[in-house]
């Protein structure tokens, strides 16, 4: 199985005929036939670019045939090297488990005024006066207080702590 060189018609070696070659060896029929091995870079993924050793042609038509489609998606034909963002990392699913409410540690009945509010109002009502009379005594003394008649209502029939 032999076959001749297409550029001077001598007989092309057995085995070189084998991998493919239509021409010879001879400088003249290499200069003029043959296609240096083009190094293409295809981008491939982020790690960076595989070389391939095809001729242009070949590397065009297995382009257009999707073979570097999925792995340069996204990538374009021009290799960059700004880092890709990396995903947003998704909660791992657990199992739900039901979780305590968290309270705070305080008791079921919660006074609505302060211990200062508590000590003037008793004070006064200790000293005969009526929440009405507390209430303006606190207003003139303690305004910052907000001591109100209906407040010291409130503390005055709640039982003293
Ligand atoms: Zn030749």
């Amino acid at each position: 199985m032999t076959s001749n060189c297409i550029g001077c018609g001598r007989e092309i070696p057995a085995e070189r005929t084998e991998l493919g070659y239509t021409y010879c060896t001879a400088p003249a029929c290499q200069a003029q036939y043959r296609q240096g091995p083009t190094v293409t870079a295809v981008a491939v993924n982020k790690s960076g670019d595989a070389y391939r050793v095809a001729e242009p042609e070949d590397i065009a038509a297995r382009a257009a045939a999707g073979e570097f489609a999925t792995k340069n998606t996204g990538l374009g034909t021009v290799h960059q090297d700004t880092p890709r963002v990396p995903a947003p990392r998704r909660p791992t699913t657990r199992p739900t488990r039901p979780t305590r409410t968290a309270r705070p540690a305080t008791p079921a009945w919660t006074p609505a005024w302060t211990p200062a509010q508590e000590n003037i109002v008793r004070l006064y009502a200790d000293m005969g006066l009526s929440p009405r009379q507390i209430a303006a005594r606190a207003r003139e003394n303690t305004p910052r207080l907000g001591i109100t008649e209906a407040l010291a209502v409130r503390i005055l029939s709640s039982p003293r702590r």
